[in-house]
This record gives C-alpha cells, structure tokens and sequence, in this order.
C-alpha cells in the first residue's frame, strides 16, 4: 500500500503571504502527503494569477469566481471574463462565490446576484461550486434551492463550514460536501464538532483556507497546505478512525467532487 495521501480542497497559495517562499511551502506540502491543492481566486483580479500557479505545478488545480466582497465586478462583461477562464483546462470549479453579510462589503442585493449569476454559470459549464458564507446562512440556503431545484445533480462544497447541524443536513441531502479545516481544532469549536460526528466521512472534505485559519499548535501564525494533516488527525480521533481512512475517504471525496484524474 502506498502512504495516504490528501488534498487541500481550499488554500490561497497565490496570496502575498507566500510570495517570498511559495516553492518551500509547496515542497513542504508535498513531503506531508498534500498532494493536491486547489486554490479559488476570489476576483477577476487575481484569477490570472490563480490559473497560473496551476498551470506550473502539476498538483495545483485552479477555480475560478468572484468573491462576494467583490460582487460590484460581476457585469456582463467581468461574466464573460470569467465564462472563459472557466474553460481552462487546469480550472475545475467556480469559486469561491456566496454572500457575506458579516463584513458587508459590497451591497446585500448585489452579493445575491453576482452569487445567482455565478451559479447559473457553473450549471451551464457543469462545474462545483465553492461557497463563502458569513452571517447569511439562510439566504445562501434559500439561493442555493433555487439552483439545486433547477439543475440537479448540485455539486460542491461549503467552505469553512461554521452553520448549524440543520444547515448541515440540508446541504448534505442537496449533494454538498462540507469543507472542514483548521477551526475543528479549536477549543470552542463544539458545535463543529457536533456537524461532523452527525454527517460522518461521506460529507467531508478537508481544507485548510490558508494562509488563514491555522489548525492548532499553529494558531497566531501564517497556516500552509502542509499542516493539513493536523486537521485530518483531529478528524479521526473525533470519529475513531485511522488517519489513513479519513485521508482515503477524503480524498476520494474530493476526487469524485472535483473530478480531479487519477494519479
Ligand atoms: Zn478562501
């Protein structure tokens, strides 16, 4: 048998925090068996950037979408721009998109549409979606039926999944897997917990959202893809499980997710 192996389903590896050592990150990655990532852009800005990092290392997928801090860009015209990147070979989601109405920085109505919008065009390109929620669960959710009732099979994964255990089992039930990371960690993270032991392994997959959201003993400092394993150790006490199981299965999730090849 060959050593597990895991896949970050969320790292920002194209952000400024790893701009003076993002080989070194990427090397320390792989010697921890994080053999894939997969990094969202977050606005039209810096999906190039995105797209690039993939298309240099073999072990970075990208995906493409406009945050909703960002959602004023989403026009006609930054929709076709992303409706072709979309395309790129290496691009194997749209994300992150969703609402945040804890910092609110953009207009509520405008987050909603840029948010339809995207998941419209992931329907049409038959892509996962990757969603960002804060302070706005149950409009996510309301969005979020209206597209599964239109184009099911739904397919995707929420982000740093904080909701409760009833937005948990909704999620689940539509086909959505939930992105589970660093805060699982965490000390006040009960409720988490909770969401996990309920749904169990089929649902879940790992991320680690950094450079932020470090798991503990890290806590304070910049987080890496390399410090997932932290995460899937903390799962597999929490279920009783071996860590290689919650690798296995994780993996295989994200793999059927994201359609990603075999290796
Ligand atoms: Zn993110």
């Amino acid at each position: 048998m060959s050593r597990p192996f895991f896949i970050d389903t969320h790292c920002h590896l194209d952000d400024e925090a790893f701009a003076a050592d993002r080989e070194e990150v990427l090397a320390r990655a792989q010697a921890a068996g994080v053999a894939v990532c997969i990094v969202p852009a977050v606005s039209l800005e810096n999906l190039p950037a995105v797209v690039a990092l993939a298309e240099r290392h073999p072990g970075i997928y990208a995906a493409v979408g406009i945050h909703p801090h960002a959602a004023a860009t989403c026009t006609p015209e930054g929709l076709r721009r992303l409706r072709a990147w979309a395309r790129h070979p290496r691009v194997v989601a749209i994300g992150e998109i969703g609402l945040d109405f804890y910092r609110d920085l953009s207009p509520r109505e405008a987050q909603r549409a840029a948010f339809r919008a995207q998941l419209e065009l992931a329907g049409e390109l038959g892509l996962p979606v990757i969603l960002h929620q804060r302070a706005a669960a149950s409009a996510l959710l309301e969005e979020l039926e209206r597209w599964v009732a239109a184009r099911p099979p739904a397919r995707g994964v929420l982000h740093a999944f904080s909701g409760d255990l009833g937005m948990a089992r909704t999620a689940v039930a539509w086909g959505f897997a939930l992105g589970i990371g660093g805060p699982l960690t965490y000390r006040s993270a009960e409720g988490l917990r909770e969401v996990v032991r309920a749904v169990g392994l089929p649902a879940l997959v790992l991320e680690t959202d950094a450079p932020y959201l470090p798991p503990h003993p890290h806590r304070g400092r910049r987080n890496e893809p390399a410090y997932l394993p932290r995460i899937a150790e903390a799962l597999a006490l929490l279920l009783q499980v071996p860590t290689d199981e919650v690798a296995r299965q994780t993996t295989e999730n994200a793999r059927r997710l994201f359609r990603l090849p075999d290796r």
